[in-house]
């Protein structure tokens, strides 16, 4: 005779329902600047500033210029599910990098994020959501562009806390977010900055390119991976049933001994996929030994109904509609490429 006392189901408010779901987005600092440099991206910005202190747990600030939020728009901005990038009817067709309206809503919840933004022809104003709990929006002081910050990262679950990992570390993990945002976006100028009290310096800093998309990515890979890569790269472009690759991949001669430079984009987006690395490592299969690994930068475009980007929340996963078919257009055209610089490189031995 057990006694079980009847529970009650109750509705979540809203904070903890925030609380909940920043949990599978923003998993650490590197998540946050992920969020907030993707939305200065989707605001058109040209230039992207990144101050980071202490690994980013006391501070991520990210400043661009792009075109703002309206005074009376901002306490939504920081809402959960509300967005300017879709209007919900059509899933299939994002151009964006956010859809999802959750965000801001995220980080608000679990740490102090002041928004400060000024549209065209408005005055700048700014908003602080604590915990949750919206401030009211004030007059603020600022020429044009968005200002993001988050302090106090998780000050509000010590439990997510105490997985953070060094400053250090931390930081590396920002850096990798930047440096393939840079890659997916090479007419953006970024810069990132550690503030922490005893290292004020700049860590990264990719200026914007200019010319032709190829030529742009070609400077920007050159940057963000250094001029060997970028002087050992073959260029790939092919096309097969409406889907489309390009970007660079090194020679052989040019592999790490480890998966350490392996960028995939899908749509402009950057992702970790299990399929297109493995069609990577395919490509490169005849070419390098078991130990060696290739580096590569590579750019899928396809029909947005060909590939769902909603997999996950922070959408670095992807599902592709004929997954073989975009495999076989990576192997096949790698395998091109390579096989034909083997070839130039015995004829110049040859010679
Ligand atoms: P999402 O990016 O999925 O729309 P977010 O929570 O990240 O959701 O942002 C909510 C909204 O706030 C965006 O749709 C956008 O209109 C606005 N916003 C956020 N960041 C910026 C920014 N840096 N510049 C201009 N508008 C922004
Ligand atoms: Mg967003």
């Amino acid at each position: 005779d057990r006694n079980i006392s009847l529970p009650t189901i109750r509705q979540l408010d809203e904070s903890a329902v925030n609380r909940i779901a920043a949990g599978e987005v923003i998993e650490r600092p590197a998540s946050a600047v992920k969020e907030l440099v993707e939305n200065a991206l989707d605001a058109g910005a040209r230039r992207i500033t990144v101050d980071i202190a202490d690994g980013g747990k006391t501070l991520i600030r990210v400043t661009d210029d792009g075109h703002g939020i309206a005074p009376m728009q901002m306490p939504l901005a920081v809402s959960r599910h509300a967005t300017s990038k879709i209007d919900g009817s059509d899933l299939t067709n994002i151009h964006s990098f956010g859809f999802r309206g959750e965000a801001l809503a995220s980080l608000g919840a679990v740490g102090r994020l002041t928004l400060t933004s000024r549209t065209a022809g408005e005055e700048a104003t700014s908003l602080t959501v604590t915990g949750g709990a919206l401030g009211v929006c004030k007059p603020a002081a600022l020429s044009s562009g968005t200002v993001m910050e988050l302090r106090d990262l998780f000050y509000a679950t010590p439990a997510r806390l105490k997985f953070l990992r060094t400053d250090r570390a931390e930081m590396q993990a920002i850096s990798d977010v930047i440096k393939r945002l840079a890659m997916a976006e090479p007419f953006v100028g970024f810069t990132l900055r550690d503030v922490s009290a005893d290292a004020a310096r700049v860590t990264f800093r990719a200026d914007p390119q200019t010319g032709d998309l190829f030529d742009a990515l070609h400077g920007r890979l050159a940057t963000v991976l250094g001029k060997d890569f970028a002087e050992n790269a073959l260029p790939i472009d092919a096309e097969r049933d409406g889907i489309g690759l390009t970007g660079y991949a090194a020679l052989p001669t040019y592999s790490r001994g480890a998966a350490v430079a392996q960028f995939l984009f899908v749509n402009g987006r950057p992702v970790r996929d299990k399929l297109l690395l493995g069609a990577l490592r395919g490509a490169y299969h005849d070419f390098l030994s078991r130990d060696r690994h290739p580096v590569a930068a590579l750019f899928i475009d396809c029909p947005p109904e060909l590939v769902d980007v909603n997999v996950h929340p922070a959408k670095s996963e992807v599902r592709f509609r004929e997954p073989g078919m975009v495999r076989g257009l990576i192997v096949s055209a790698l395998r091109h490429a390579l096989a034909n610089a083997g070839h130039r490189a015995s004829t110049t031995v040859a010679d």
